[in-house]
């Protein structure tokens, strides 16, 4: 595996590989990484001749008194598995090469960054859609990788590739869970032992979304009220969103009758988690 750190070596290893004739898979990371990120990139081996994997924990997608200085960080860890899974190319920009001073061109994608995690995280988008267009660029893959676990910045980055005309495929990955249930996150490493299991009531309450939609009920309001209701029967959980919204467009839905995307986030301690799930769809 070829550690590459700078932009500019970056781009000549992607040129070079392109024009060799092999098609590019990027799987853009922050780190510490763990099963979820390592199906992005099994499956980026899969289908594509060179899998790039970046890590980097981009300043720009955290608000003030976010987690970003904390952040876990741990790159031989990470460099160990990725060499283990068969990555081509691991990609670790530095902040200040992505970021120089005079640095001020950002882009935004105006409504699908709006609800959800938009409204309690302002910036957050903008911040994602920037760095992931300079990883476009740098990098030029074929085929880019997101987790579903992160809907709303995959919908994100597929409508910024499709606005900006870009060459890329956006591919949308299903969410990999602990046995418990627990969607798979760099984040749970904050958890204590017993917050760790007062997590679960993310996934049961999603459970709970779907085993209602599947006894028939079509309202959204309804189904909401219910992961709301199983949330709340856990103490140390608070609701920051639940939200039930069309996928991938993330429109107002009121009766169920296409895709809807069931969207929590709910912060256990000090530690805020998301997750979500499609209705009707098993993963
Ligand atoms: P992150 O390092 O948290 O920025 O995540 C990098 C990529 O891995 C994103 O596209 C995430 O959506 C994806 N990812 C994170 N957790 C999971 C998971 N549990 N299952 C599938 N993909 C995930």
């Amino acid at each position: 595996m070829k550690r590459i750190q700078t932009i500019a070596g970056m781009k000549a290893e992607a040129r070079a590989q392109s024009a060799a004739g092999r098609t590019i898979g990027l799987v853009p990371t922050m780190g510490a990484l763990h099963e979820g990120h390592l199906s992005l990139v099994r499956e980026c081996r899969r289908s594509t001749a060179l899998t790039v994997v970046s890590i980097f924990v981009n300043p720009l997608q955290f608000g003030p008194g976010e987690d970003y200085r904390v952040y876990p960080r741990n790159v031989e860890r990470d460099a160990a598995l990725l060499e283990k899974e068969g990555v081509d190319v691991l990609f670790l920009p530095d902040a200040a090469e992505m970021y120089p001073s005079g640095f001020q061109t950002t882009v935004e994608v105006a409504r699908l960054q709006e609800h959800l995690c938009g409204a309690s995280r302002p910036g957050h988008f903008k911040g994602v859609a920037t760095v992931v267009l300079k990883l476009l660029n740098i990098v030029r893959p074929d085929v880019a990788f997101f987790g579903q676990k992160d809907a709303q910045q995959a919908v994100v980055v597929q409508r910024l590739a499709a606005d900006l005309n870009l060459d890329v495929a956006v591919r949308i990955m299903p969410i990999i869970r602990e046995p418990g249930g627990l969607a798979l996150s760099s984040r749970n490493a904050y958890l204590s032992a017993d917050e760790r299991q007062a997590a679960a009531v993310l996934s049961r309450s999603l459970a709970e979304a779907q085993r209602t939609f599947e006894g028939g009920e079509r309202r959204a309001a309804a189904i909401t009220a219910r992961v709301r209701e199983v949330i709340a029967g856990e103490a140390r959980a608070r609701i920051d969103y639940v939200e039930a919204v069309g996928w991938p467009d993330l429109g107002r839905v009121d009766s169920i009758d296409r895709d809807t995307l069931v969207a929590i986030a709910v912060t256990i301690g000090k530690t805020r988690l998301i997750d979500n799930t499609i209705l009707g769809r098993k993963e």
